[in-house]
């Protein structure tokens, strides 16, 4: 991944287009903030922190979870070839989408439903970037994953989580590697929180 045009993409990228109304005022705070539905835009520090780890190269196949306001989004399109983003809330959906297409990019794909199903359509993925807490890793997403590809997803219970890397190696075994301490809205669906 080139970090430098990752850090001068992030930082050309203005937080407030991604958020509504009211909340504008605080968007370049290194806070989450509401989005409505009861989800949130996740801190900056943190999407800048897991495009990291999850890096991306020029020809990837990302796979996002959670589309949200399409802050992570766009940075994962920046970053990568092509972008499917799985989105449960339809009004979620159909803001991003616009902001998105507002910005120019022609390299997402969109779907409104459960994520934690993946997207099997389009599978394997080179990457897979899951942006809401999983209670254990849903096998669905690691049989999506690409041979060599990496995972990023938090999973732990609803108040507090471990962010992990899930790394697929050549013979398909499965290695995983604790990146620190989240806080996440749940992955509601069939693989993950019931709704
Ligand atoms: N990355 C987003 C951004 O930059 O705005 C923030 C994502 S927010 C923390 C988590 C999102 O995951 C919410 O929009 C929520 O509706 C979505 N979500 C939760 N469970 C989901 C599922 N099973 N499938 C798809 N999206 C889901």
């Amino acid at each position: 991944m080139d970090y430098q045009e990752l850090e001068k993409y992030f930082r050309s990228l203005d937080r407030s287009f991604f958020v509504d109304g009211d909340m504008k005022k605080y968007a370049y705070l290194d806070e989450p903030l509401p989005i409505g539905y009861g989800q949130t835009i996740s801190q900056p520090s943190l999407v800048l922190e897991m495009t990291r780890i999850l890096a991306t190269e020029k020809d990837s196949k990302v796979l996002e979870i959670g589309t949200g306001s399409g802050f992570q989004t766009a940075i994962l399109a920046k970053m990568s070839a092509k972008v499917y983003t799985v989105e449960r809330i339809e009004e979620l959906m159909e803001k991003a989408k616009k902001r998105l297409e507002t910005l120019g990019f022609s390299n997402i794909y969109y779907k409104i439903g459960d994520g934690s199903k993946g997207w099997p359509e389009y599978a394997p993925y080179d990457r897979i970037m899951v942006t809401a807490a999983a209670g254990v890793l849903p096998d669905e997403l690691v049989d999506q994953l690409e041979v060599d590809g990496r995972m990023v997803i938090p999973i732990g219970p609803p108040d507090l989580q471990e962010l992990k890397l899930i790394t697929k190696t050549g013979d398909g075994d499965i290695h995983i590697e604790n990146m620190g301490m989240v806080r996440f809205v749940e992955l509601k669906g069939q693989y993950g929180w019931i709704e």
